[in-house]
């Protein structure tokens, strides 16, 4: 059995769906039990979250444009995909409405109220899936493949952390498999929209953005596939960003956890937490171009088989800042960090990577920018006695950082490594604000100033030489 998942540039046109109905297919032959995980056309999540936000701030000329736009975006797409005429007519009929009580009158709604809450945003930003995921379905049985689409709200349990909702695994396992064996027994393919789940109660939300490769990782689980495979726009997981580095290379394999790490640090080609649900049966993870089928991509699995190099990837992550809470008293006082830890974990704020100086006059970690304000405010309420014991002196924020990760399996145990990227770094010209090195080792990260990524990024990848060009020598 076989899951695959088509993100938005796969699916973002009537030319795009055509050659995802020649995928399956194709694989088909060879797997006859295959389900697809779908999102929403390239640009649409995006649309209809700005449709909310201008409806909120009142603009109805300008979100209901967006829901024209997006009507003709999708009709176009049937109508040159779908020629059975009265197929067409129904499809057509069927989106036609779903925008409208979706998108306008939704929006309507926010306009009313003057505020789009994390609960509605996921209202709206939940049709794009919804709607490509019936016209691959559609597209799928207009050429003669049988194929239904499916509501991941009916399959995907999830708490009610609407925008970034965490799947209930026990209960989703228990739908998902009682909703789609049934289907794939009888030959049919499931087309399911990505990106979504719904609460016990049934209300819809989504996964975080991006989120339609974690999707394609919990069904892939709950029904125990032997592969799951993404399909993207690139041929695979590379060892940069090919937008900073064109001559980065495709990595033929990875490790879970190697892959874990670069996801985590910004690689946006896998959504981070995609490796979680499918690490525990090791199901391998296939990362592949839909625009070029026939290459190979990468194999993401327990164990990679190759002799790989020590430094495999570089990822950057921006938008972020770095908080410092410094003192001079704060040298041998126990429990500022527990303090200060146990603060930030209560506004529920992600800790991208922590560091103390050596002499503990300082704590410093780093966040979403996003979540700045609130961070400091609790810090300040939860350090307010060492504040006047003079053992915390000052909270500081730096804006405009990123975190450079580079990640390696088998960096592990090999000396020089930081050497060399710290070398490579200076050389550029960059200055490193901070340094953190996981305890696994597979993994060292530091912080820069976010204009200096793209030389950073480069300065390391040729260091290690990790360009295709190099390979080819
Ligand atoms: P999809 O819509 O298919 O989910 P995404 O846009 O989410 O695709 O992810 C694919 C993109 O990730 C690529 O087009 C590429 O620009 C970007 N990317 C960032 N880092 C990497 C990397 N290390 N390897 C491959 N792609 C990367
Ligand atoms: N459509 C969603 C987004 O843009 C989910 C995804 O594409 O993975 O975030
Ligand atoms: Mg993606």
């Amino acid at each position: 059995m076989l899951a695959m998942k088509f993100g938005g540039t796969s699916v973002g046109g009537a030319n795009r769906i055509a050659e995802v109905v020649k995928i399956i297919q194709a694989e088909k032959e060879r797997t006859p039990k295959i389900i697809a995980v779908v999102s929403a056309m390239s640009g649409v999540t995006n649309n209809l979250l700005a449709a909310a936000n201008l409806a909120a701030q009142g603009k109805q000329a300008e979100y209901e444009k967006i829901c024209q736009d997006l009507l003709r975006k999708h009709r176009i797409a049937i109508l040159e995909l779908i020629k059975d005429a009265i197929r067409c007519e129904e499809l057509l009929k069927e989106i036609e409405l779903m925008i409208e009580q979706n998108c306008s009158r939704l929006c309507y709604g926010i306009q009313i109220l003057g505020e789009a809450s994390p609960r509605a945003l996921d209202a709206i930003g939940s049709l794009g899936e919804r709607l490509s995921a019936r016209l691959v379905a559609a597209a799928l049985n207009e050429a003669g493949t049988k194929a239904s689409f499916v509501e991941a709200t009916e399959l995907i349990v999830t708490d009610d952390n609407f925008g970034d909702a965490a799947p209930q695994m026990s209960e989703t396992e228990a739908r998902t498999q009682a909703k789609l064996l049934p289907m794939l027994e009888n030959g049919v393919v499931p087309i399911i929209t990505g990106f979504i789940g719904a609460t016990r109660s049934g209300v819809t939300t989504t996964l975080g953005r991006g989120g339609s490769d974690y999707s394609v990782g919990i069904i892939g689980a709950c029904l125990k596939v032997d592969e799951v495979w993404i399909w993207t726009d690139v041929d695979g997981v590379m060892s940069a960003d090919p937008s900073i580095v064109p001559d980065a290379h495709t990595l033929a394999e990875m490790t879970y956890s190697e892959a874990a790490e670069l996801s985590y640090y910004g690689a946006k080609v896998l959504y981070p937490k995609t490796i979680l649900p499918v690490i525990k049966d090791e199901i391998p993870l296939l990362i592949k171009n839909s625009f070029f089928p026939e290459r190979v991509g990468t194999r993401i699995a327990a164990k990679t088989s190759t002799t790989d190099s020590d430094v495999k990837a570089i990822s950057s992550i921006k938008n972020i800042s770095l908080i410092t809470i410094s003192g001079r008293g704060m040298m041998g006082v126990p429990g500022i960090a527990a303090k200060t830890f146990t603060a930030v974990a209560s506004q529920n704020v992600n800790i991208l990577m922590i560091s103390q100086s050596s002499s503990e006059n300082n704590i410093c970690f780093v966040i979403n920018t996003s979540e700045v304000e609130r961070t400091c405010m609790v810090l300040r309420r939860a350090l307010e006695v060492e504040f006047h014991h003079k053992h915390v002196e000052d909270i500081q924020v730096q804006n405009d950082i990123a975190i450079i990760a580079v990640v390696g399996e088998r960096m592990k145990g090999t000396p020089g490594i930081a050497a060399r990227i710290f070398g490579a770094v200076g050389q550029s010209g960059a200055n490193v604000i901070a340094i953190a090195q996981g305890s696994s080792e597979i993994n060292i990260s530091f912080v820069i100033g976010q204009n200096d990524i793209p030389k950073v990024v480069k300065a390391v990848h040729d260091e290690f030489k990790l360009g295709q060009s190099n390979r080819l020598k």
